[in-house]
Parts: C-alpha cells; structure tokens; sequence
C-alpha cells in the first residue's frame, strides 16, 4: 500500500481560568495519565488512548515540541501537504492554542502558539535548506461563518464585508481540490511578514465578528501558507505544498447556549460546517461504512476534503475545558477525537505536473508488480494444490508429472520465469484434467444413450409380445370353438355308431406347460390308433349281421365318415398344438431375452 498515515490526535486539557476557579467551578471528573485521558464517573471509569495527551501544566513549547510540528514543517518543505486543526467547544482553549495569549479585546499579546511558532520553524528550515532549492512563501487567511467565505486579508479591510456580503465563491480546480476564488494572497519573505499578515487577518476577523454581529468563536478560520520550492540543481523539479492553520469554531451543544427556536436553528445553519464535519469524521473512522463522506455539504469539509482523508498530514489538536459543567461536551469532543485517530490519510508529494506523471507511473509500477508478486503467490500456492493432488492420485500423466518435477527449479528461477512456467504448468495440467474430464463426460453420455436405446427396445419388444399373445390367445379361442363342435358332432356320430363306450378311450393329454387359453379339450377327437381299434370293434359289431350289402354301406358309410372325421381332427388338431408349443417357446424365449436385457441394463445403471 502507499504511505499511509492516521490523523494524529493530540488532547490539550486547558487549566481551570482564574475567574472560573473564583467562581467555585472545580475538575473533579477529567485527569490524564500519559497518552490517556481519564473521566471519572461515579459507577464506571472511562479512558480514552490519544497520540499526544497534554495536561493542564503544559506549556505553549511543550505543545509544540510533543505534537511533532516541526516535523510536518519539514514534510511542507518536503512538498506534502499538512493541516493543524483545534477541535473543541468555547473557551477550551483553541485560539490560544492556535495563535497564543490574546487580551480581552482579542488582540494577541504573546504570539507563542503553534501558528506564530510553525512560520518561525518553517523560515528556519528554508534558510537550512537555502542552498538547495528556492523557496517561495504565500499566505491567505479566510473564516467560514454562516457558509459564507470572508477574506481575512481583503484590500479595503473596512469595506471588505460589504463586498463580501454574499461571500467569495468556491470552485473544483482541475488538480482536484477546492480553491476559493479571489482570495487575497500574499508573498512573504520572511516569518515577521507571514505573522504581522497573521495578526492582520486575526483583527479583521474579530472586527468583522462586530460587523456581522456574531461572536468570533462561531467562525472558522483557516490560514494557509503556501510554499513553492525550486530545484537550484534541476530547475524543472517544482513542488508546491501547503500548510493550513486550522481554528475551528466551538463544537459545543445549543443547550448550554441557551439558544432557542429561531436562534437555534440559526446556530445549527451556523454551524453547518461543523455539523459536517463530524459526519465526514464519523463515516471515515468507520471502516465498515461505504457511504461517500459528505465533504461537499459544507464550505469547511470542501476546504478541507484534502486534510481528512485526503492526501495531507494531519494533526488534531482537541481541547477540553476540564469544568465539570462541560463534563458532556467534553466526552463528546473525545469520542470526535477517538473517532478522527481511526481516519487514514494517503500524504502524497506534490511535485510538478510533469514530474507527479513521472512518480505516477512509478508508482503504478509499483502497485502492479505488488500485483505481479500477489499473483506469483497466488499461482504458486494453486501450483502447490495441484501437485499435491497430483501426488495423491498418482497421475501417470508423463506431460504433468514432467512439468511438476520442473516446480523443484522454481526458487533457482527468476520470478518472471517461474511465473511463466507456473501458469504453463497449470494450464497444462487444467486441460489434462478438462479432457479427463471430456472422456468420463462422454462415457457417461454413451452408456446413458445405450441404456435409453434398450429401454426403448424393451418396452418396444414387449408391446409386440402383448401383440402376439393376444393374436394366440384369439386363435385359440376359435379353436375352442372349432373343437367343441368336432366333439359334438364326433359325440353324435358315435351315438348313431352305437358304440358310446369308445369315447372316452385314452382322452387326449392336455399341454400341461400352457396355462391360458390353452387347450379346453373336454373331448378329444380320436388319433389314428384309436380309429383302427374303433374299426375292429365296428367289424366285430357287424360280424354277424346277415345283409352283407346293409353291413357293407354301413362300414364304408362309417370308414368315410372316420376318415373324413379323421381328416378333419388330425389335420388340424395336430398343427394347432404343435403352434401352440411353438408361440409358447416364443414367448418363452422373448422373456428370457427380455429377462436378460434388463439384468445386462440394471448392470450398466449400476
Ligand atoms: P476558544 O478559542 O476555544 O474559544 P480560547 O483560546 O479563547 O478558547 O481560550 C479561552 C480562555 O482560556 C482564554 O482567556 C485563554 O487565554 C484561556 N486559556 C485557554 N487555554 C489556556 C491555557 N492552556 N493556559 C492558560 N489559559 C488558557
Ligand atoms: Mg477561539
């Protein structure tokens, strides 16, 4: 990732004023212990853990010195741009933080606050860096109140406001920041200049608090030191940074104002900027929150889109005002403060158009050989996999297992190399296993378009037995029929022979193995033997008749009819059962067929 870098948070807990001590007010609920401040509740103890923690006892260098300010002074000089804000409600002790002891009338009378000390420390570091670059300063001072933008350094400072009335505009500039426009700005020489155009800006700003008919400490005041430095070396190595001085106005709540109704939403709509301002804090700490932070809802969050979640170094200075009266303010101003520490900036150098392409196309080299190695270790890491699985499943697949072996050269290998072998390696070993794949696919297809054939040749097969068994089950039908009439006329054709004992002589053996429809012969028709048997007990009958013509007629009457009965039930009755055993060896065989088809696909399923 780029150098990324937290808001620093630093806590100032001011001493109780003398006039506050008069009128009996006591801390008896903030302390602080190294870089912890401590409230003291009745039930439960709360502390919160900040980067600087600086006691009532502090001194203005003690502030200076443990905040690490001159080391965002050189990060000006460097080319990054810093922020300096003091957070907290009135009278905890922000504009003597920011500028120093004022008088009643806010006049500043000792200038040792870190405003006046940044500009010394900052000319200290361009006189040390002389020699080197060129630097050239310039200063604006502007205050944000009721979202309208004033110039702190207008040219008719008496004037100013009239002209000002609806405030100076704000615009997007190309290089992705707000500018204010027409916004004096001055170029400065030497610290005395930066701070006398300081103490200007400041005056005028309690000068047009009277004007505007609203307390100072309601505004916002943002004062800006631009420095543009030249290579002496490279004069094309230009860098352009900047350093705001933030004073913001009081964060405490309506209530212990005393404001109402009109007045109440006056201050709200006063304090827009501050309202947004902890929006955009809260939704930045919050890792979890998506939401884009809402900067352009307000002048002081445009102007200072860049310092919170930006691209600035940037230090918070939070201040308390230990009265217990204040004791809610007070927790609200830490938890802001808590919230601000958890928020990261990205400080980037400002070089020169020309040279920012430059140092973003490193930089992007950078990001995209990250990018590169991630992938290396990503490929490798599914190398990994696949060899083990390789390993596992004893492959033979020689293509692979060569490749594989190559993996034992891989740390001996430039990353480029293993990179390009790895990915070879996978794609080789992703299409043996893709056609693996394809094969037992295609197997599978194969063995499910046969079973389907077979099923349909089953049902199929077995329609057409149904058929044919019912085609024999109709035949035998009208055998049956056929049969009974043989069998009455064969009964009354004995009856008129007069031979009624030889009608049941050795009846016909029905097919034991046909069930249905099969033979209902009651009385069978006689089979040749019986017919010579029935010849002899007729010759016998007949033997001693004494009309030999009569005897005569009857026997060849009776030969014929024998023979014409003997015709008609053998030719038929013989066919019929031998058709018979041959539909039932059919079907026979068609079951056994179909028996064996569905075990050989009831196999296959399996
Ligand atoms: P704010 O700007 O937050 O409204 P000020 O900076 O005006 O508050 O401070 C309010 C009062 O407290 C001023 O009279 C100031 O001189 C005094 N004060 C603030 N901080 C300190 C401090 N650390 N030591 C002594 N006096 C302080
Ligand atoms: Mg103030």
């Amino acid at each position: 990732m780029q150098n990324q870098q937290k808001i620093r948070v630093a806590v100032r807990i001011r001493p109780l004023l003398d006039h506050e001590k008069r009128q009996g007010h006591l801390n008896s609920r903030i302390d602080c212990n190294g870089q912890e401040v401590i409230i003291k509740e009745e039930r439960n103890k709360k502390s919160y853990k900040f980067d600087h923690v600086l006691p009532e006892t502090a001194s203005q260098d003690q502030v200076f010195k443990s905040c690490e300010i001159d080391q965002l002074v050189q990060s000006v000089i460097e080319g990054y741009h810093v922020t300096v804000f003091a957070y907290g409600q009135t009278g905890s002790g922000k504009t003597f933080t920011m500028e120093g002891l004022r008088d009643d009338e806010g006049i500043a009378i000792k200038p040792d606050g870190i405003i006046p000390k940044t500009v010394h420390s900052l000319f200290n570091k361009i006189k040390q860096n002389a020699l080197q670059k060129d630097f050239s300063v310039y200063c604006s001072y502007l205050q944000i109140y009721n979202e309208k933008i004033y110039d702190l350094l207008g040219e008719t400072t008496k004037t100013s406001y009239n002209v000002q009335a609806n405030g100076l505009k704000m615009r997007w500039n190309v290089r992705d920041q707000f500018v204010v426009e027409n916004l004096f700005v001055y170029q400065c020489k030497s610290a005395e200049e930066v701070i006398q155009l300081f103490k200007l800006g400041s005056r005028n700003r309690i000068t047009a608090s009277h004007k505007l008919n609203f307390q100072s400490s309601r505004s916002h005041s943002i004062f800006e030191i631009k420095i543009e430095s030249i290579d002496l070396k490279n004069p094309d190595y230009f860098i352009t940074s900047k350093l705001e001085l933030v004073d913001l106005a009081g964060s405490e709540r309506i209530s212990i104002t005393g404001t109402e109704g009109r007045q109440a939403k006056e201050s709200i709509e006063i304090n827009k900027s501050l309202m947004t301002l902890r929006q955009v804090i809260a939704i930045l700490s919050d890792t979890n929150n998506k939401t884009i932070p809402p900067y352009r809802d307000s002048k002081l969050t445009c102007l200072l889109k860049q310092s919170i979640g930006g691209n600035c170094f940037c230090l918070m200075i939070a201040c308390i005002a230990p009265l217990d009266t204040f004791y809610d303010e007070n927790v609200s101003t830490l938890q802001y403060a808590t919230k601000a520490a958890y928020i990261t900036n990205i400080p980037v150098k400002n070089d020169d158009p020309k040279l920012k392409i430059i140092n973003d196309l490193k930089q992007q080299i950078n990001s995209l050989k990250l990018e590169l190695s991630k992938a290396n270790e990503h490929i490798e890491f599914l190398s990994n996999i696949v060899q083990k699985k390789d390993n596992n499943q004893n492959m033979n697949n020689v293509q692979t297992r060569s490749n594989f072996d190559n993996m034992n050269n891989v740390q001996t290998r430039s990353n480029f190399d293993n990179l390009l072998q790895n990915q070879q390696k996978l794609l080789e070993v992703e299409s043996s296993d893709e056609d693996a794949n394809k094969f037992e696919y295609t197997q599978f297809n194969d063995r499910l378009i046969d079973s389907i054939n077979m099923v349909r040749e089953l049902l199929l097969s077995n329609k057409e037995m149904r058929e044919r068994e019912e085609q024999i089950n109709q035949k035998c039908e009208s055998m049956y029929r056929e049969i009974q009439f043989l069998q009455k006329e064969n009964f009354e054709l004995r009856e008129r022979l007069g031979d009624p004992d030889q009608q049941r002589e050795s009846p016909q053996k029905r097919p034991s193995t046909i069930k249905k429809n099969t033979m209902m012969v009651e009385e069978p028709g006689f089979l040749p033997e019986q017919m010579t048997q029935f010849q002899r007990n007729f010759q016998k009958d007949f033997r001693d008749t004494p009309n030999k013509d009569y005897k005569d007629s009857q026997m060849q009457m009776t030969n014929r009819n024998v023979r014409a009965h003997s015709q008609r039930t053998q030719g038929r009755q013989l066919p019929l059962i031998s058709n018979y055993q041959q539909n039932f060896e059919e079907v026979q065989q068609d079951e056994m067929t179909n028996f064996g088809r569905r075990s050989l696909y009831q196999k296959q399923l399996k």
